[in-house]
């Protein structure tokens, strides 16, 4: 039932809005108030819980699942917004199954952990539909901080600092803030447009000043806003995507995969989306499973997801490599691409099989062809445009336990900055952490 078609084999509306609604709903739906009262009841507040040390933000789990058994789940959300500010988020995205569930020792018991996740969101879905911020900010301080990025570090350092009584500007060089949770997250992990309704509700806390369309390096200069500003803060994440380094990338149709679930996320009809027939996604992380599982999901009938490496080293979770294939997604691991051939109707691509021989990944000699409408890449991203004078490390921003980058003034955090592993609550736990040490700095 395809509405337009080309000759490409790529087409948009595959599947009636019915199926596409059915498809891209919630991933984990919302615990009702009995739901949350009995998984609640499954923990065993344990005194020294390995979940709230498996939890980056250090979120009190125990406490805060105690709380919404004892009928507080305001008091709950509490105890999680005062550690992460993104909680709302955090408890749709986190890759739970090897973070905090993954600590949990009923997993280790009986290989079925509390739901701590789905718990959070219970909690802090209750108190944001309140209509009050229940965040007061300090008296004014008289100081100002720019923010560069509106994604999940620059949110939580913004927020911090608003609630220490400094006024922040946020430099965000797209019209709408929210960074991944808005254009990378995918489409069915944050449904209803949470992550818009979340920015919002944060900025309700006051002393945050949004600048949209404003990017450091066009315009925009680290030095105009440290001679502007008190201290700044870098959260700019990775906006630049690496390269395949293969013959025939720059073909017709060989996208980068964030283009393409950018696209999704902000599609507002899904029938209006073009996905081929026959799609190819090349990489091993969280963006690699996203494109192929939301390529199935818009109706592309063939979906192939190819990784260099051995299963257990795919960044992405076992989880994650489930819901793929649970989606009709075939992974294909240790192979690596070759070449890529545009021959009229489609794409040609041709993988070499590899193997890891001494610690080292070889190609094994063999090769094999996959035929596709569609070729994506999500080989991972890096840090386009760092401003000038800043130490890097590994192509990201060298920064201290606390955020200090090498410039005075300066901090960083989130995808950008060295230390993380490129997670939203590890971003969150950055930027709060800079703010933190920000708020320490200017004091003295
Ligand atoms: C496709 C995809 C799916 C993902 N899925 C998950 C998931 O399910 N769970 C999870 O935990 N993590 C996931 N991640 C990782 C997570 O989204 C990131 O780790 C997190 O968003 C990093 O936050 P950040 O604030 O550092 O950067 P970002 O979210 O990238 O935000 C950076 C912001 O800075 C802005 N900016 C960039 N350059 C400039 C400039 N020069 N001047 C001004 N503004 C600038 C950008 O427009 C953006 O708004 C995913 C990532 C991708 C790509
Ligand atoms: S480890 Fe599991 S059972 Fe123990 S406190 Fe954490 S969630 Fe509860």
């Amino acid at each position: 039932m395809a509405n337009s078609v080309s000759t490409s084999g790529i087409a948009s509306g595959r599947l009636s809005s019915e199926e596409l609604a059915a498809n891209f709903e919630d991933l984990h739906s919302p615990l009702s108030e009995h739901e949350a009262m009995v998984a609640a009841d499954r923990c065993y507040f344990c005194h020294d819980a390995p979940c709230l040390t498996a939890c980056p933000t250090s979120i009190d789990i125990p406490l805060f699942i105690r709380q919404i058994s004892t009928g507080t789940p305001e008091a709950s959300a509490m105890t999680i917004f005062e550690q992460n500010i993104l909680g709302g988020m955090c408890a749709r995205v986190c890759p739970t199954e090897t973070l905090c569930e993954e600590a949990c020792v009923r997993e280790a018991a009986e290989g079925k952990p509390v739901e701590i996740g789905r718990l959070q969101r219970f909690a802090t879905d209750t108190l944001m539909a309140k209509d009050k911020h229940p965040f007061k900010r300090a008296t004014p301080t008289g100081k100002s901080i720019a923010v560069v990025g509106a994604g999940p570090a620059g949110l939580a350092c913004a927020h911090r600092l608003a609630m220490h009584g400094h006024e922040v500007t946020i430099f965000e060089s797209r019209a709408k803030g929210g960074g991944l949770n808005e254009f990378g997250i995918a489409a069915y992990k944050s449904v209803d447009n949470f992550a818009q309704r979340e920015l919002d509700w944060l900025l309700s806390v006051g002393g945050i000043t949004m600048a949209y369309g404003r990017k450091i390096g066009d315009g925009l200069s680290l030095p105009d806003l440290q001679a502007s500003f008190d201290a700044v803060f870098l959260g700019m994440g990775l906006s630049g995507v690496n390269t395949l380094r293969c013959d025939g990338e720059d073909s017709d149709n060989v996208i980068d995969a964030v283009s393409f679930i950018s696209e999704v996320r902000q599609a507002e009809d899904l029938q209006k989306v073009d996905v081929g027939r026959r799609v190819v996604v090349i990489g091993g992380g969280m963006t690699a499973v996203d494109a192929a599982v939301q390529s199935k999901l818009l109706g592309a009938q063939d979906v192939s997801l190819v990784y260099r490496r051995e299963k257990d080293s795919m960044s992405a979770s076992v989880y994650e490599q489930q819901l793929a294939t649970s989606q009709g997604v075939r992974i294909i691991y240790n192979a690596q691409p070759e070449k890529i051939v545009s021959n009229g109707t489609g794409l040609n691509v041709e993988f070499a099989y590899t193997e890891t021989k001494d610690g080292k990944l070889k190609p094994t000699g063999e090769v094999f062809h996959l035929a596709a409408d569609q070729v994506f890449k999500a080989i991972g991203q890096n840090l386009a445009g760092a401003p000038d004078d800043l130490v890097l490390s590994g192509g990201k921003i060298q920064v201290e336990e606390n955020g200090r980058t090498s410039l005075a003034n300066v901090w960083a955090g989130g995808d950008c900055a060295t230390g993380g592993d490129d997670l939203t609550v590890t971003a969150v736990a950055e930027g709060r952490d800079a703010a933190i040490n920000i708020h320490a700095a200017l004091q003295s």
